[in-house]
């Protein structure tokens, strides 16, 4: 096997820092190959590798690169979607599999492209009456490379349902920089839509007349901001109410599989918001309850027993992972290019604006007008895709509506597939933090067809009840004031994934827009490496 020369050159650092029992961290950038670095690690160390993903688009260079190891590899997706009877969409707890006559694994052996070799056994277990879920899971116990989507590892009853003993593996996190949402794995929501859909979904009048109180209250809570704004007082549920919905819930499960069609049981997503803890918060329209940190989901990585290595192209610093995620492991951290004191990525061209910015104090019609100018200009010159990345939703509708070119406008129903439909030069316009600026990958033979990025403002977390309680809960834990390290690390990280987005190899060349004059920092320029950017006006 051909390694590069970081890999050939940080392979047994990164070895003996597993033997010795530190989790290791390693930040390298995209298309430097930290996939196959780690699996030949992974594989050297233990025989075992337990490969985390965020989304399914992260199954395949597994696959591919465990195919090019000769390892043995499977995988394992929610019932929801491994399920010949369900819709992608179901909560996997609407699929009553005691009640199912096909409830039966066989043995299997992944010979293709994950989703290919999924639909094909889905298509038998449905002639052939055997179980596809089932039949992966016992699947993982017997191939060398593994992968699994964050929820499985992280959220502990999932986990402990897979009966995998991870020690026997080394386990890689991938695209690490997001295990401070890891809170947001088991995040629930109860709004006007939701309730109207699981009354459209019952006949019983006991558990409508319910809802129908139900709506009317939340209807008065959740407010249109989009911030998380604390709400006390929610409307609340009885232990009876939620026992007759919960037997309206099981009456409607047992109904879907004997009719071998099941869709989702939207009393479900209420009786969740109720039985999950955590406090809650009205944002856009909707009651959101979620724990406030991550720390009963990221705990497992301080387990001494298991090798872990986390990756990701834009990784937070030691500081971060100690101070805010509360690692308390010895941390090895790597930083490939500074190890090897050379680039590994791509080449960027920062353009820098002194006359915009998104500062609170400062958003009025005129910035957004000036925004669109300079969203045309890019545009024009651009030889690609542009790629313009905002801090808010609002402020993205506020600029956009005024650009009028051949444009994707994010909002929370757009796919990666609709990007990947546009025929021709476009605006992508993204929210930070968000599916696009964080999913996207436009390459054509290996080069990326995004030549432009903009970033318009800084997408700094908005200051609201949710970070401060959060910020609140992490000092609590680690005795330090993380609010600054929370908010300052949070838009780096945004920034930084969406340039990521242009420069997926080497290769790669783009222009990168900083349309906000306070970019023009020491700290930010350094961070993002913009050391002499060009400075520009309207
Ligand atoms: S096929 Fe049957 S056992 Fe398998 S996931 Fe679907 S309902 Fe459950």
């Amino acid at each position: 096997m051909d390694l590069r020369d970081w890999q050939i050159k940080l392979k047994d650092k990164v070895l003996n820092s597993l033997k010795r029992g530190f989790l290791v961290a390693l930040n390298s950038p995209t298309g430097s190959g930290k996939t196959l670095f780690s699996l030949v690690v992974g594989t050297e160390l233990k025989g075992k590798v337990a490969y985390i993903v965020r989304t399914h688009n992260e199954y395949y260079p597994v696959y591919r690169e465990s195919k090019r190891l000769e390892k043995s590899f499977s995988f394992l997706v929610s019932k929801a979607l491994a399920c010949p009877f369900s819709t992608a969409d179901v909560n996997p707890e609407d699929i009553k599999c005691s009640s199912c006559d096909v409830f039966s694994s066989i043995p299997i052996k992944v010979d293709d492209y994950p989703f290919s070799f999924l639909s094909k056994l889905k298509k038998e277990g449905e002639e052939e009456g055997f179980c596809p879920y089932y039949s992966l899971l016992d699947s993982l116990s017997n191939s060398d490379v593994i992968v699994l989507t964050y929820p499985y590892f992280f959220i502990p009853r999932l986990r402990e349902a897979l009966g995998l003993d991870f020690s026997q593996y080394v386990v890689v996190v991938d695209e690490a920089h997001n295990l401070d949402r890891l809170n947001e794995l088991e995040e629930r929501k109860l709004n006007i839509t939701i309730i109207d859909r699981a009354i459209s979904q019952i006949s019983n009048t006991t558990v409508i007349e319910m809802l129908r109180r139900l709506k009317e209250e939340v209807k008065k809570k959740a407010l249109s901001e989009e911030k998380y704004i604390l709400v006390q007082d929610y409307p609340k549920l009885t232990d009876d109410e939620l026992e007759i919905i919960k037997e309206e819930y099981e009456t409607l499960r047992e109904k879907m599989i004997k009719e071998k069609r099941i869709k989702q049981i939207y009393l479900n997503n209420i009786i969740k918001f109720y039985e999950t803890e955590g406090k809650v918060f009205s944002y856009k329209g909707s009651l959101v309850k979620k724990p406030i940190t991550p720390e009963k989901y990221i705990s497992i990585l301080n387990d001494p027993s298991l090798s872990v290595i986390l990756m990701s192209g834009t990784l937070q610093s030691k500081e971060f992972l100690r101070n805010v995620l509360g690692m308390t492991r010895q941390i090895e951290y790597i930083d490939t290019e500074k190890e090897m004191k050379k680039k590994l990525s791509g080449t960027i061209d920062c353009i820098l604006a002194l006359d915009v910015t998104s500062a609170y104090s400062l958003r009025t019609k005129e910035m957004w007008k000036k925004y669109a100018s300079y969203i045309l200009k890019i545009f024009y010159q651009a030889k690609g895709y542009v790629l313009a990345v905002f801090p808010s939703y609002s402020l993205m509708n506020e600029v956009m509506k005024l650009v009028n070119l051949p444009k994707l406008v994010e909002d929370e129903k757009t796919s990666l597939e609709d990007v990947y439909k546009l025929k021709e030069k476009s605006i992508i316009a993204a929210v930070a933090r968000g599916k696009l600026s964080e999913g996207i990958e436009l390459t054509k033979d290996g080069k990326s067809l995004i030549s432009d990025v903009v970033l318009v403002g800084i997408p700094y977390p908005a200051v609201d009840d949710y970070l401060k309680l959060q910020a609140e809960e992490i000092s609590k834990i680690t005795g330090q004031d993380v609010k600054d390290l929370l908010i300052n690390t949070t838009a780096l990280i945004a920034v930084k994934q969406a340039i990521g987005r242009a420069i997926r190899s080497v290769n790669d060349r783009a222009n990168v827009w900083l349309l906000d004059k306070r970019y023009d920092s020491i700290m930010w320029k350094t961070k993002i490496n913009c050391l002499n950017p060009k400075k520009i006006k309207l």
